[in-house]
């Protein structure tokens, strides 16, 4: 007998039939003499729509009341699916991720899991139930609901995976695992049966959401098996793990990422501690810096430019703003119509011509780079946004073909 995490994203539990879908893949798991933990999302779009729900009312929620908001999403989804649960026979419990043990710091719509209290779980279990939690939310030491950012649900199923010591964690989604890019923008995307922790990491962090970057992470420090599936199809799916056979194919994956914004600072005085003093103003707001570029000096000015989240882009502009004087530049620029296009493998510092690839890729589609960095396992571009769907395919095609 194992120990089973299963996690469901919005689309797999969308709407009736969608669950008991669902239920019957849960039902036969447990059937299959295994204990099962169940970890769902909010159905369909609706977190969005309660986003938009907010927007209604006001432009500058309070972020508790975002938290309890958003969190009711996944509330409805639990309820459900043991609904759905019964009506197949199948004895089950639903718990809220406060009932379910998971302790959150304090940072509001994007909380870090501290710990998992998982007696509850280990106790329902025992009685021979199914437990089938709210992903994407848990409480701070207020007791307050928090929510753990777009796309937690998976996070979530890793956490509980690696409090119990699961034996494996299934990521069931809308597509049949990871792919070299994203299947609804490549059509010649191919399914990768593995992928390693560290490669798939760079994917979901440059934009590839079919896993989130943290449970990703969480999976690599903690060494949860990992399998991503369709709850569609039943055909095997990815397995994300520590190490695969580097022999095969260099580049694993284009992944895009149009939450993305490029912040400039011209005019800079060219002395010692500038880039320090702007870049420290971002680290105290958490603002999270992806590409820096900086201009050499001119005349004893130069240019600070880098890119932010897409969110993060209004509250670091009025930070910058607001501290003009502590870092002496004369202008701050922003742009939002701008896109990262990236290329990630794990076997790319050994072999030479992978950036070369890329750009001749981009240079025969007539695309314009802004910018570029590069680490060992990938290369990312910063392009106009609306050639990014463009760019996905042209580079793939040059990679993977
Ligand atoms: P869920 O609701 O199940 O959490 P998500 O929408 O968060 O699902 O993630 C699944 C989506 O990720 C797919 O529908 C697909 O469009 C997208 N995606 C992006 N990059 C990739 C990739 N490399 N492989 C597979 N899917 C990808
Ligand atoms: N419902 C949340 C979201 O839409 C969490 C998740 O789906 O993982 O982001
Ligand atoms: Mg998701």
């Amino acid at each position: 007998m194992a120990l089973i995490v299963q996690k469901f994203g919005g689309t797999s539990v969308a709407n009736r039939d969608r669950l008991f879908n669902v239920a019957r893949i849960v039902a036969n798991t447990r059937n299959e003499g295994n204990d099962v933990v169940v970890v769902v999302s909010a159905q369909g779009d609706t977190t969005d729509d309660l986003l938009e729900k907010a927007a209604e009312i006001t432009h500058n929620p309070s972020q508790r009341e975002m938290d309890m908001l958003l969190s009711t999403g996944e509330q409805i989804s639990i309820a459900l699916l043991t609904m759905a649960l019964g009506e197949l026979g199948c004895p089950a419990i639903s718990l809220t991720g406060w009932q379910a043990g998971f302790r959150t710091d304090r940072t509001h719509t994007k909380a870090r899991i501290q710990r998992i209290d998982s007696e509850r779980i280990s106790n329902e279990l025992a009685k021979n139930r199914v437990v089938v939690v709210a992903g994407f939310q848990g409480i701070n030491r207020h007791d307050d609901i928090t929510t753990l950012g777009r796309g937690g649900s998976d996070t979530s199923a890793v956490a509980i995976a690696a409090a119990l010591h699961a034996d494996l964690c299934q990521i069931y989604t809308d597509v049949d695992g990871v792919y070299t890019a994203d299947p609804r923008i490549v059509k010649k995307a191919k399914k990768l049966d593995v992928i390693t922790f560290d490669e798939m990491l760079e994917l979901a962090s440059l934009g590839a959401q079919v896993l989130n970057n943290r449970s990703v992470e969480l999976a690599k420090k903690y060494g949860v098996n990992l399998e991503v599936c369709s709850s569609m199809n039943n055909v095997p799916g990815t397995i994300v793990k520590e190490v695969v056979d580097v022999e095969g194919m260099l580049i694993k994956g284009v992944a895009k990422d149009v939450n993305v914004a490029v912040i400039s600072i011209l005019g800079v005085p060219d002395v010692p501690g500038m880039s320090f003093k702007v870049f420290s103003l971002m680290a105290q707001r958490k603002i999270n810096v992806d590409i820096i570029l900086q201009s050499s000096g001119n005349e004893g000015y130069k240019d600070v430019i880098f890119t932010v989240p897409l969110d993060e882009m209004e509250i670091a502009r009025k930070t910058l703003e607001e501290n003009m004087g502590r870092f002496g530049g004369n202008k701050i620029e922003v742009a939002d119509n701008v896109a990262k296009v990236s290329v990630v493998g794990a076997g790319m510092q050994s072999h030479p011509g992978v950036a070369s690839t890329m750009f001749e890729a981009l240079y025969e589609n007539n695309i314009n780079i802004h910018m570029i960095s590069t680490s060992e396992i990938k290369i990312s571009v910063l392009i106009d946004k609306k050639e990014a769907d463009k760019a996905v395919n042209a580079i793939h095609n040059a990679f993977v073909g």
